[in-house]
């Protein structure tokens, strides 16, 4: 059974999800410069996510609001970037926005978008979002619907506090590798689609997918985001 990684574990994971970044960029010839590694720190205490940040990772997410108030504060001396990778509801971006969250990676509906729009205008700041897709189809996760992804971008695209950088997707949870990669070849159609549509202001840079489990397929298909918590940290 995994257990909770302590110190030497945390950087000994490090390592060795690195290695696994570097080698699946190597096989299919990408940079690992291009893959981004942000931890997912649900349940990881403070002292232990410095630990990480101490040895070289940057980039943190939550996916509770409440983990982001209750941890942040513990944060703010050490650098690091945050986003976002949960279910938002709107009763809570304030706090999002005061914890100085970088990005949100679940941007999946019209009326999110609307309210972020107005309390990022009314806090004078341009925010980062990503377009969480469901891409397994499971009525269990959140996420905008593939076909309607496209016109989701176009609403977005025009609200002028928020800065779509990328794509987001949760792959299937699955041992059938072929249905996993075919969630994550379905995140990169739908940045071709959006790329082609060539929309104002909008720049679909990231494909955030890819976990502990999976992100060698997902690098595979083209991610430049994975997003690891419990290879790093261990068992939650
Ligand atoms: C927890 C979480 C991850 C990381 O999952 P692991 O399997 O622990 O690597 C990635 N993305 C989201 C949205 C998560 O909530």
């Amino acid at each position: 059974m995994m257990m909770q990684a302590n110190q030497d574990d945390i950087l000994n994971n490090l390592a060795a999800i690195r290695a696994r970044i570097r080698a699946a960029c190597e096989k299919v010839g990408r940079h690992p410069d291009e893959v981004k590694l942000l931890l997912a720190t649900k349940t990881v205490s403070p002292e232990r996510i410095k630990i990480a940040l101490a040895s070289g990772a940057t980039l943190i997410a939550e996916n509770k609001v409440q983990e982001v108030k209750d941890k942040y504060a513990a944060l703010k001396d050490t650098p690091h970037t945050a986003h976002f990778i949960g279910h938002l509801q709107t009763n809570k971006i304030k706090d999002i926005l005061r914890c100085d969250v970088a990005c949100v990676q679940s941007l999946d509906r019209w009326d999110l978008a609307e309210k972020l729009q107005q309390k990022c205008a009314a806090a004078g700041k341009i925010l980062d979002v990503l377009i969480q897709v469901n891409t397994s189809g499971e009525a269990s996760k959140f996420g905008v619907a593939p076909h309607e992804t496209l016109a989701l971008v176009r609403q977005v695209a025009a609200l002028p506090n928020l800065r779509i950088t990328g794509l987001m997707t949760i792959g299937l949870l699955s041992d059938d590798l072929a249905q996993v990669r075919a969630c994550f070849r379905l995140l990169k159609q739908l940045q071709n689609d959006i790329q082609a549509a060539a929309i104002e202001n909008v720049q679909i840079q990231e494909l955030s997918m890819g976990m502990s489990g999976d992100l060698e397929v997902a690098i595979e298909e083209g991610a430049t985001i994975v997003r690891v918590g419990s290879a790093v940290f261990g068992a939650r």
